[in-house]
């Protein structure tokens, strides 16, 4: 501020100059005062040193005139006291010898004289010289004047500048560049290439791409990007570019650049406050509302499932009653926290594809919470995600001195099962929340009511799967595959069995695509390839005919688990003979990674195994894969084997495929067949092999090797 107020505002500028002459000669005073006066300066007149200094604090003259001998301080050092204030240090200030006096030009330059005089004084020409003086001295004072407003404009509005001589790569950059840059101006010269480097790593394209456009076509730029300052800080700014020629030619970007940061944190702050929770940091029903409004436009077009859950926690109401508010909003807090770290964490679902949207919760009341699931495989996916709420709720929250447990009740609505707008997929989840509440709470509870039993049903089935794995349930059937021509048993298929103890018998339809789901497919693929291979080695070596086992290999075991390796020590660990393993899959394995998989496969036929495509004509059937898989043998699905041989289409369609497969060197296998005519057919069109009840269901490993033992003696 001190050196602000020695400088001459705009208002200040056309007064009459003032003009500060302590001399020892009162007459000389007069004199000089007199000259003056009539050229119109204000004129103040001192003779002590001292004196002199304290009329310069009150007038701020504009000129200031010392006799070099002035009593008690001189003139020389009164110039200095002058000086050493920060309201001294532009006026110009004029020492003046008496006649016969050295001038003391060598003191006066250090102590900061503006210029020398000598008695006597030719006062027209001193006038003159005084007004020359005093315009330069205000020209300059107000042009700092107006530079030091800038800068103070410029910091108030934390706006720096720059220009950047294309040509030469010279660079400019203002005070305030320097300080929203967070860089020293004693320290770094401005630099092109430090300010790229400076610019966020996530924006730096994007500025790169815009400046290269503006050079190109001469045309003035506007781009909102992010700083990272050398201290990791960062900086939203706004930056205004402009190219222009200079006089010698040159293309120079001159521009403005804007630290928004602080109006960017407020506008996320409004944000926060508009469509957060402030309690809990969650997001609010306004924005869960609209979060859900676009997923279900996106679930229209891609026609996926979305769940909806209203979780509420049970006699929530009593809690805050009897612990108070404060004890409440904690609670509330944790809940939160368990429900936001499910959601982060939760691998129990599976996605239709990993860019999907993320799972969302808010906080929607008091005590309700919801749970948006979009994009979701199957409606059960959310019971068990509902599931895992209920689980991970209870656990005890310490307050001061007791602690609480929880329980809460979510219900479940789908769409598009359970409609198709936001509000009233919400309404139909808040009332299956109501009735899970009035059946006592701590459960969840689907809309449509016939998802409840499946959802059951498939909780129940998962719990069991996962320990299936680990207490040996499985067990394997073998049904025999038969050589049209021969009649005789050439190979077989092992099939798995599942039998829970409570459940009874489970279908491996049923159970096998939910292994996949839950990921525990490869472990179970696993135990079943290591006992078809142990079995198959074993009846070989009871010495009864060998033949091939062919093991169903799911197309997630190729994702999942490092097939070739698997099989190769399984191999090991039995002894089998390579030819005696053909691997089943489906034309699924080519939703994976085409090129993996393939490459697995041939990997496996150079072991000497046989691979199969399996149930085809039910998925894709492409003829495409029949060329592109490494294949030896096609195995026909029962959907064309059981309208034969009455279907002329059937008829028509497995002849085809007979004919087709043998020209690409297929083995052709028909499954499912039951009946007589069934078999008669398929030989009269040259299928080679056929498996199905008409021959033998999948029987135990007694069965098949008794089996094994007549064809080995016929
Ligand atoms: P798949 O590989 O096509 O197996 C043939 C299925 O057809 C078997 O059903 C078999 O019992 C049944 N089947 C055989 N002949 C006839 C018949 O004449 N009529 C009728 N109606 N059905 C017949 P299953 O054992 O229930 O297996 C169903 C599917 O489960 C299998 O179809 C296979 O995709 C899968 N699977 C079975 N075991 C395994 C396994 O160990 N691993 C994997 N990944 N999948 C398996
Ligand atoms: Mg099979
Ligand atoms: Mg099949």
């Amino acid at each position: 501020m001190g050196l602000e107020s020695s400088l001459l505002s705009p208002l200040e500028i056309d007064a009459p100059p003032r003009i500060l002459v302590a001399d020892e000669d009162t007459a000389f005073l007069l004199l000089i005062q007199k000259a003056l006066e009539k050229s119109e300066f204000v004129v103040t007149t001192c003779t002590h040193g001292e004196e002199a200094v304290e009329a310069f604090v009150e007038i701020q003259p504009d000129l200031v005139l010392l006799g070099v001998n002035l009593p008690g301080m001189e003139g020389v050092q009164t110039c200095k006291a002058i000086r050493k204030r920060l309201d001294g240090q532009s006026v110009p200030i004029l020492l003046i010898a008496a006649q016969g006096d050295r001038v003391p030009t060598e003191c006066g330059d250090q102590a900061g004289a503006t210029d020398f005089f000598t008695k006597p004084l030719d006062f027209g020409l001193f006038t003159h010289r005084a007004r020359h003086l005093v315009n330069a001295s205000r020209a300059f004072s107000e042009l700092r004047y107006n530079r030091d407003s800038l800068a103070r404009v410029q910091r108030m509005a934390k706006l720096g500048s720059f220009s950047l001589d294309v040509e030469t790569n010279q660079a400019h950059w203002s005070d305030e560049l320097y300080s929203i840059l967070g860089l020293d101006s004693a320290r770094q010269p401005p630099s092109n290439e430090v300010f790229v480097e400076l610019i966020h790593p996530q924006d730096r394209q994007l500025v790169d791409q815009v400046v290269k456009q503006a050079v190109d076509t001469s045309k003035n730029f506007a781009l909102e990007y992010r700083l990272l300052t050398r201290d990791g800080d960062v900086r939203h700014v706004r930056h205004h570019g402009e190219p222009v020629m200079d006089g010698r030619g040159h293309l120079v970007f001159t521009g403005v650049v804007q630290d928004t940061t602080d109006h960017v944190r407020a506008i996320d702050r409004v944000r926060q406050l508009a469509d957060f929770d402030g309690l809990t940091g969650l997001t609010n029903r306004r924005h869960f509302e609209s979060r859900l409004i676009d997923t279900l436009k996106h679930a229209r077009k891609s026609q996926s499932l979305v769940a909806v859950m209203m979780i509420d926690v049970d006699r929530f109401k009593r809690i805050n009653e009897t612990l108070g508010h404060t004890a409440g909003d904690h609670i509330l807090q944790v809940v939160a926290d368990r429900l936001n770290s499910l959601v982060r964490n939760s691998d129990c679902i599976a996605r239709k594809d990993s860019t999907d949207g993320e799972m969302e919760v808010a906080r929607i009341g008091g005590n309700e919470f919801t749970l948006l699931l979009p994009r979701i495989v199957h409606p059960t996916d959310a019971g068990r995600v509902a599931q895992r709420i209920i689980e991970a709720l209870p656990e005890p929250i310490e307050l001061e001195d007791q602690s609480v447990t929880l329980h809460a009740s979510v219900g479940i609505s789908v769409y598009p099962i359970d409609g198709a707008e936001s509000e009233t997929l919400l309404r139909q989840a808040d009332r299956a929340m109501s009735f899970a509440k009035s059946q006592g709470g701590n459960r969840f509870q689907y809309y449509t009511e016939s998802l409840n039993e499946t959802s059951l049903r498939r909780l129940v089935l998962e719990s069991k799967l996962r320990d299936a794995v680990h207490d040996d349930r499985f067990h394997l059937l073998y049904q025999p595959r038969i050589d049209l021509r021969s009649g005789r048993v050439v190979g077989m298929e092992a099939l798995l069995r599942w039998v829970e103890p409570e459940l009874g018998f489970v279908s491996p339809d049923e159970f096998i695509p939910l292994a996949e789901e839950i990921g525990c497919i490869s472990e179970i693929g696993r135990w079943v390839l290591g006992e078809a291979c142990r079995q198959n080695k074993a009846w070989q070596d009871q010495g009864l005919q060998p033949v091939p086992v062919a093991v169903n290999v799911s197309s997630r075991q190729f994702s999942d688990t490092d097939l070739l390796e698997l099989v190769t020590q399984v191999l090991k660990e039995s002894d089998l003979d390579p030819r005696y393993l053909e691997i089943e899959i489906t034309e699924s394995v080519m939703v994976e990674d085409e090129v993996a998989t393939t490459r697995t496969l041939e990997a496996l036929r150079a072991l000497g195994i046989r691979i199969a495509l399996d149930d085809f004509g039910t998925g894709f059937s492409s003829l495409s894969y029949l060329r592109r898989l490494p294949l030896d043998i096609l195995k026909v699905d029962r959907a064309f084997v059981m309208d034969l041989p009455e279907d002329d289409d059937a008829k028509g369609i497995i002849a085809a495929i007979i004919v087709m497969a043998h020209v690409l060197d297929l083995q052709v296998i028909a499954e499912g067949v039951e009946t007589e005519e069934q078999k008669s057919f398929l030989r009269s069109i040259d299928c080679d092999e056929m498996q199905g009840y008409y021959f033998s269901e999948p029987v135990k490993p007694e069965s098949f090797e008794a089996l094994l033992r007549d064809t080995s003696t016929n």
